[in-house]
């Protein structure tokens, strides 16, 4: 279908002819002529890169210059919601305005209301819903992207929740991969089903064993035994490839075995072009391997690497800098990055107790990345039998059929927060209006057995009573409890607020970050780290120590929480060691962490802390008490001891520049603002844009002169050791 003949907007088509798009795909064409432009909920279940998100503008765009109001579009990660705000921005030009939100999850953000498409992520979106936002009302539409999703065990059930509440209040249209149950899920949603194997890139798709690749078509090429050969030839036809394994210790190790062969096939401008690269890339014993894999144009891709660094792989890769990626599964979740040839070295992950298989979805998403829409007439799949029996892999991976989805709405945790924000929230007001509500979901639907769910909310419904979060009247009418209320605002599991609110009397008495960090470590929330085996003694050891700081008493070691309990006491020093001003680089080292964890780490406990403030708050507090705590989320926040707390506040002022300054006499906001600009660029990590910011805060005109004496401390400090070794 031409895209002349779309029935919308004569504008949407310009805007899609701008970007070179004459013809819809088949599936783009079948999906909007389903009736979803006349406001029919669709599933649209086709691989990746077939052209779901333009089907999802064009409905988008067309719904809401008919109709006005605003579409919703949520994605499953940060990251995917800045590539979709890039995206939609394009559109703005016919009026409509994109947001994209994804942090804080206490804020009802009206300033949303000002407009038309608003990409979240699911839990941003979630927390919208229970602070009640006024704008809500107004979405139309709601697009879910990567649907799929709703069978994930931790991530699931928001996503079907959000579903079950907009459904029937605004119209939906789902994206999915490839799932064996994609009916089911369309027959949910009361929707039109598209689904379709037809891809813009033919795939072809294999499997190697020691040297031989056997395709589907039963055609079979060789190559040298070791799988990295088929990287490496990807590289030497022009092409490049993308790496799966299941570590992120296998993900540098085979990023840097490829790297020094793949080197050698670099041209001297990509040689340069990839010093540059690396030279703009932080120290740290991460990224020192990060840099040597990069000299060789190859990097690998794991949560243990920073966003920033994760972002700066994926467009090097794009712009064909770097050849190959190693990556660990989260890659074929994330942003758009197709390659000619998708090599997939595990199918096993180690999962809790044992390894096990990959399921079918996941490895199809990951093959799904093979092929570069306008540079590959076709992509190549490889799936590398290593230990496993090369038909086997051919017959459940290639020809095999994706698992069906299941509801992960009953999985605990899921479960008690989306119970109490129905009742606090969502103004279900007994437990029949709660289990009218829950007939309405996904889980319902699919198991058709109400009464198991029934069962599993009334033990929800007594935790809550019972635990202060909400209560119930004479006519057995539920009354949320400010305390429930509060809970389910901050998007806190009840079990953590429970955890909290029981350990407030003694944080009372004795506050100290230990203890505090501990019980923070003890969440559901958190993710807390684990004690490897030999640490385990060094962890026994440094909670005896600390005993008199902690709020609960250290477990006996047959007891099921010992292991995790020293778990919490590593997260736990962790963060002292983070507040106490221990460089990054010393904390990776010590822990055995990347600073992708130590971001994650921090990020969870400056929410947790923020929300153990709030609670508190509901309890009549005590003010030293609360301000002892205000003070160490800020030190939390920045990562510095209690004296650099005046200078953090200062903008583009971190914990080193902080202590810089500290140490060299400027300690108050007062003795900065009093500061010559010479005296200040002498101290390490202050320049002149930093000067002309505070200078800036302060409302302080720059002194005349300050930039020739810039230049003057820049090259007294030229000659320094520091400089040299930089
Ligand atoms: P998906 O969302 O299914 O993963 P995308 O929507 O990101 O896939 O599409 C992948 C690429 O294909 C994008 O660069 C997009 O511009 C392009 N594309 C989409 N539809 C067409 C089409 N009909 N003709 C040519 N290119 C298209």
């Amino acid at each position: 279908m031409r895209v002349d003949e779309l029935p919308v907007d004569e504008r949407i088509k310009r805007i899609i002819r701008e970007r070179g798009i004459e013809e819809l795909y088949p599936p783009q064409a079948e999906a909007l002529m389903s009736g979803v432009l006349e406001g029919k909920n669709l599933v649209l279940a086709i691989p990746t890169a077939s052209g779901k998100t333009l089907v999802s503008e064009i409905v988008m765009v067309n719904k809401l210059l008919r109709e006005g109001g605003k579409a919703v579009y949520l994605v499953p990660l940060k990251a995917l919601a800045e590539e979709k705000y890039r995206e939609f921005k394009e559109w703005e030009v016919l009026g409509l305005r994109v947001a994209a939100t994804t942090g804080d999850y206490d804020s009802t953000d009206e300033w949303l209301g000002r407009y038309d498409v608003i990409i979240a992520t699911a839990e941003k979106f979630d927390s919208l819903l229970r602070h009640g936002s006024n704008w809500i009302e107004d979405v139309k539409l709601v697009v879910a992207d990567e649907v799929h999703l709703i069978g994930s065990y931790d991530r699931g059930a928001t996503l079907e929740m959000i579903l079950s509440h907009m459904l029937g209040k605004a119209q939906i249209l789902a994206l999915s991969a490839t799932v064996g149950n994609a009916e089911e899920l369309a027959e949910w949603l009361d929707a039109a089903l598209v689904m379709s194997d037809w891809r813009p890139v033919q795939l072809r798709k294999g499997v190697f064993h020691i040297g031989q690749l056997f395709w589907e078509d039963g055609g079979i090429d060789r190559y040298p035994e070791n799988w990295e050969s088929l990287a490496i030839d990807a590289v030497k036809k022009g092409k490049q490839a993308l790496v799966f394994v299941n570590t992120r210790r296998s993900a540098e190790k085979e990023a840097l075995s490829l790297s020094s062969k793949i080197a050698r096939l670099l041209t001297k401008p990509e040689t340069r072009q990839l010093d540059e690269l690396v030279s703009s890339i932080e120290d740290n014993p991460t990224t020192e391997k990060l840099k040597r894999a990069l000299r060789g144009g190859v990097a690998f891709h794991h949560a243990g690497l920073s966003r920033a660094e994760r972002t700066m792989i994926e467009d090097a890769f794009r712009s064909k800098l770097i050849k190959v990626i190693v990556a660990t599964p989260t890659l074929a979740a994330g942003v758009n990055t197709p390659a000619f040839r998708v090599i997939i070295r595990d199918t096993k992950r180690y999962a809790g107790f044992g390894w096990t298989d990959i399921p079918v979805l996941e490895i199809q998403q990951m093959m799904g990345r093979a092929g570069r829409p306008k540079y590959d007439k076709v992509g190549e799949a490889i799936i590398v039998a290593r230990t496993e029996e090369p038909r086997r892999l051919m017959e459940k991976y290639i020809h095999g059929k994706p698992e069906k989805l299941f509801s992960m709405l009953a999985n605990e945790q899921a479960f008690r927060s989306q119970i109490l924000a129905l009742v606090t929230n969502f103004r279900i007001g007994n437990f029949r209006e709660l289990v009218s509500f829950l007939e309405r979901t996904f889980y319902a639907h699919q198991r058709r057995d109400i009464a198991s769910l029934e069962y599993k909310a009334k033990n929800v419904v007594y935790f809550l009573i019972e635990n202060g979060f909400i209560d119930m009247d004479m006519n057995d009418r539920f009354m949320p409890l400010p305390f429930g209320k509060r809970s389910s605002q901050l998007y806190i599991d009840p079990l953590t607020a429970k955890k909290f609110k029981d350990a407030f009397p003694k944080l009372e008495n004795n506050p100290n970050p230990f203890g505090i960090f501990q019980l923070i470590a003890s969440t559901p929330d958190m993710a807390t780290l684990n004690a490897r085996r030999r640490e385990m003694e060094d962890y026994l050891d440094l909670a005896y120590e600390m005993e008199d700081k902690l709020y609960t008493n250290i477990p006996y070691y047959e007891d099921s929480r010992f292991q995790g309990f020293l778990g919490q006491i590593k997260t736990a020093k962790v963060l002292l060691d983070w507040i106490n001003e221990v460089p990054e680089t010393r904390i990776y080292e010590t822990y055995n962490i990347d600073p992708g964890d130590l971001y994650r780490i921090l990020e969870l406990a400056d929410w947790l802390m923020y929300s153990l403030i709030e609670l508190y708050r509901l309890f009549e507090p005590e003010e030293d008490v609360l301000n002892y705590l205000r003070d160490l989320h800020l030190r939390l926040r920045h990562g510095v001891r209690e004296e650099l707390l005046e200078l953090v506040k200062l903008p583009n002022i971190g914990r080193k520049r902080a202590r810089a300054l500290y140490n060299a006499g400027f300690r108050s906001q007062e003795d900065i603002m009093r500061a010559k600009v010479r005296d200040l660029l002498e101290v390490e990590g202050i320049g002149m844009k930093v000067v002309e910011g505070l200078f800036r805060h302060f409302g302080v005109e720059m002194p005349k002169g300050a930039k020739k004496d810039s230049k003057k401390a820049e090259k007294a400090r030229k000659g320094t050791l520091d400089a040299f070794l930089k």
